[in-house]
């Protein structure tokens, strides 16, 4: 096992109600920022139950967070914090906008330009540079709301980039699971895709010896595989929700990442797909995800067994025979749970993409990925292209 140290100071506050527990949760005297998104916190009763529980607090609203957010529309929220002196800030959504929290809270003490915590990827440490903050979740899926990194795009350059930092973790994250059941059934799927993926960059690199971390990743995929494709049918059904949602989370709050080697390069091209195209982040992950796990298949062909053998009882006579099957379910399962598995299925006008990606990840000097920095440029092409 590779030598690691565990840090995750946020205070989880998980199950039906504990939005009520907000006032005890936010600073005294704090002034707060409430961010959101698109307004489905008014429609699905969120909103009333934050502010209720927050009465007494002084709080200045800022809504209009998009999916994929935006540096653009996030300076707009570093200006407001920096002019009237906000101390805290609480992130009430999904991914996008714990992320775009994230960024707000990093960019509203930097002194620079604020573009560079993206581009040159400053790592926030330091508690004194950054402003407080807390969430509220509302749709499960990128962990965010228990981790300390984030994604932001450039709009004007179309660049989709991380961020991140020790001092990036949430306060505490309020995380019911009831709140799901006004989701629209693209985003529960998205969720389990995406969380069933964040495992997936974790688990399936190289043949690794930490035993636990493996029973660790793969007891999480089977939990998704079991309750995925009902939550999205039955939302409203608590153990189907509190076991996807409690999985969402683990797939990505630090835990099964100790002490073994990762990949990600599902995400950073996956990253790719959704700034050319606007393609959702799970369903980008869904195209690029089984089509990396082919052409990277000598490095990973021990553990896609593995997972074969105990995520779906695949059984066969040699390893690539159950690494193979094993690639198979995974695209399965993705139908399963209504992913279109190719770029043509999801954008028009698709021909240059390898070419872009290839073209961008070389500006960056982002020349070898995944876990043994052995997907070179040329690997990123190949899955790519299969991917079309
Ligand atoms: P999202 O972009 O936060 O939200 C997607 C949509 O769902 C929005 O339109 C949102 O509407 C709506 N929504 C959220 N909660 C809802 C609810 N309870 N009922 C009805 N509608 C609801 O989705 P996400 O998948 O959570 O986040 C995706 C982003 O996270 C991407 O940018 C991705 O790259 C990033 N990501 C981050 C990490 C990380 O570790 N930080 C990991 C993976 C991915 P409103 O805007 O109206 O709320
Ligand atoms: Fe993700």
């Amino acid at each position: 096992m590779n030598n690691f140290e565990l840090y995750n100071p946020v205070n989880y506050v998980f199950g039906k109600g504990q939005t009520e527990k907000l006032a005890t949760l936010v600073p005294k005297d704090a002034k707060i920022l409430l961010a959101y998104g698109g307004g489905s916190i008014f429609k699905n009763g969120v909103h009333e139950a934050v502010t209720s529980a927050l009465k007494g607090f002084e709080i200045v609203e800022f809504g209009g967070i998009e999916p994929n957010p935006r540096f653009e529309t996030l300076m707009k929220a570093v200006r407001i914090i920096r002019e009237q002196k906000i101390d805290f800030i609480l992130a009430v959504g999904g991914g996008s906008v714990i992320d775009g929290v994230k960024f707000i809270s990093a960019a509203s003490k930097f002194e620079g330009d604020e573009a560079d915590i993206l581009r040159k990827r400053i790592l926030f440490t330091d508690l004194s540079l950054v402003i407080p903050f807390g969430t509220v979740l509302t749709l499960p899926a990128t962990g965010s709301e228990m981790n300390s990194g984030a994604v932001v795009t450039i709009e004007a350059t179309h660049e989709k980039l991380t961020l991140g930092g020790s001092a990036l973790f949430p306060k505490f994250s309020i995380v019911d699971p009831t709140v799901i059941t006004s989701l629209p059934k693209r985003q529960l799927q998205n969720g389990v895709v995406d969380a069933f993926t964040h495992v997936m960059e974790q688990y399936l690199t190289f043949q690794h010896d930490a035993l636990l971390q493996d029973r660790f990743a793969e007891s999480i995929l089977k939990t998704l595989i079991e309750v995925g494709p009902s939550v999205v049918e039955n939302p409203s059904d608590y153990k189907l929700a509190s076991n996807f949602v409690w999985s969402a989370t683990m797939a990505l709050n630090g835990l099964i990442q100790k002490g073994v080697p990762s990949d990600w390069a599902t995400h950073m091209i996956g990253h790719e797909l959704t700034a050319l195209y606007e393609i959702d982040h799970a369903r980008t992950l869904a195209i690029i995800g089984p089509n990396l796990y082919r052409v990277m298949f000598e490095t990973k062909k021990d553990k896609l067994a593995q997972y074969g053998e105990r995520v779906w009882n695949i059984t066969g006579n040699s390893v690539e025979e159950k690494a193979e099957k094993a690639i198979e379910k995974t695209i399965e399962f993705f139908h399963t749970m209504g992913m279109k598995t190719k770029i043509s299925e999801n954008a028009e006008n698709i021909e240059k993409t390898a070419d872009f990606i290839v073209n961008r990840f070389e500006e960056r000097g982002w020349k070898a990925m995944g876990e043994k920095q052995n997907i070179t440029l040329e690997k990123v092409r190949e899955i790519v292209e299969m991917s079309y």
